[in-house]
């Protein structure tokens, strides 16, 4: 039987990931775990950028030079906002607010945000199972020295420069998890975590009550992709976000703001240094070429992840046996 994926995503890093595994292995087999907690709302309008990242990329309808957005965008109604004074930093285009506009007026029909998720991504014609951790509103906030800022404002308005001195997910204590994210989490053969920013973009989806526990007690073989590439992030700020948090700025911070949720690490060839330090610790370690630009490369770190995963998937199936 083929194993079932259970894939923990952020927004880009999270998506090339997604993208390799959709190329090579079946939809039905793979769910996808996205996170919300980077939502806030524009011009009275619910954006969902990491939940609109995956979507769009899997779709392939993302921009690919910015790896967010739709590609071939306009910006007409951002330029109508501006005439009439709203802030627009936030970069909404114009097919792109179409998706926002439909999120919002399905949320004030009562409808579950995962269902409207996987209602827009089946739109635009995506076959995977699209989930999210919970319906609940949940929200990261990052403290700096101008005081406490919803998340876009930090990571869009202020372009990831003030230093991040703590982080909370607001709603997290009350948000309920969604069925579908605890069952696929619990009934998966592997669980991947995504090359995304362990701080903001996995650490609010392991905030819901319940999904953290449901990693700890998966029978699942656990493996995460680390973001980091030479000791530095790809693009972003997990790398200084990392330290913030008093984890070591390496593959050894990664691991640490997992403990207890991993059985392996992939990282970076460029990043052998770290393994024998790694694998003190009890995590097995593979090291490949991570950087996926290209579609060839997201399906070989797809492919070579998850042949990882199975060998000890099936030496642990083997001793039980
Ligand atoms: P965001 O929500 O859009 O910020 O994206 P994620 O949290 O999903 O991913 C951000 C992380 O992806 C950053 O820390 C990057 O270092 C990492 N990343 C981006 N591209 C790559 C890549 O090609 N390979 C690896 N290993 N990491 C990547
Ligand atoms: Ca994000």
């Amino acid at each position: 039987m083929t194993p079932r994926i259970t894939l923990l995503a952020g927004g880009v890093g999270g998506a090339k990931l997604a993208e390799g595994l959709a190329a090579i292995y079946p939809p039905e087999r793979l769910s996808i775990i996205g996170n919300v907690a980077d939502d806030q709302e524009f011009h009275g309008l619910w954006v969902s950028p990491d939940i609109d990242t995956l979507t769009y990329s899997l779709a392939n309808l993302i921009d690919r030079k910015q790896g967010w957005g739709l590609t071939g965008e306009s910006h007409r109604v951002l330029a109508g906002l501006e005439r009439l004074g709203c802030e627009t930093w936030m970069s909404l285009g114009d097919q792109d607010m179409a998706t926002h506009i439909f999120r919002t007026q399905l949320r004030h029909q009562g409808i579950r945000p995962s269902a409207i998720a996987q209602k827009i991504a089946e739109s635009l014609g995506v076959t995977i199972n699209l989930l999210l951790p919970t319906d609940d509103p949940l929200q990261t906030r990052v403290r700096t020295e101008q005081g406490w800022l919803a998340f876009q404002e930090y990571f869009v308005r202020e372009r990831c420069l003030p230093e991040v001195q703590e982080v909370r997910f607001e709603g997290a204590t009350e948000a309920r998890a969604t069925p579908e994210a605890l069952a696929a989490i619990k009934t998966a053969d592997i669980v991947l975590i995504a090359p995304s920013n362990p701080v903001v973009s996995i650490a609010p989806i392991l905030a819901v009550p319940g999904i953290r526990r449901a990693l700890e007690t998966t029978r699942a073989v656990r493996v995460a992709v680390s973001p980091l590439i030479g000791g530095r992030t790809v693009k972003g700020p997990a790398d200084r976000m990392l330290s913030a948090m008093g984890y070591p700025c390496s593959n050894l911070g990664v691991a640490a703001s997992y403990t207890g949720l991993l059985d392996g690490l992939v990282i970076d060839q460029d990043d052998g240094a770290d393994r024998a330090e790694l694998e003190a610790k009890d995590l097995r370690v593979m090291t490949m070429a991570t950087l996926m630009t290209r579609a060839e490369e997201k399906a070989r770190v797809a492919e070579e992840t998850i042949a990882f995963a199975d060998t000890f998937r099936r030496e642990r199936e083997e001793v039980e046996a």
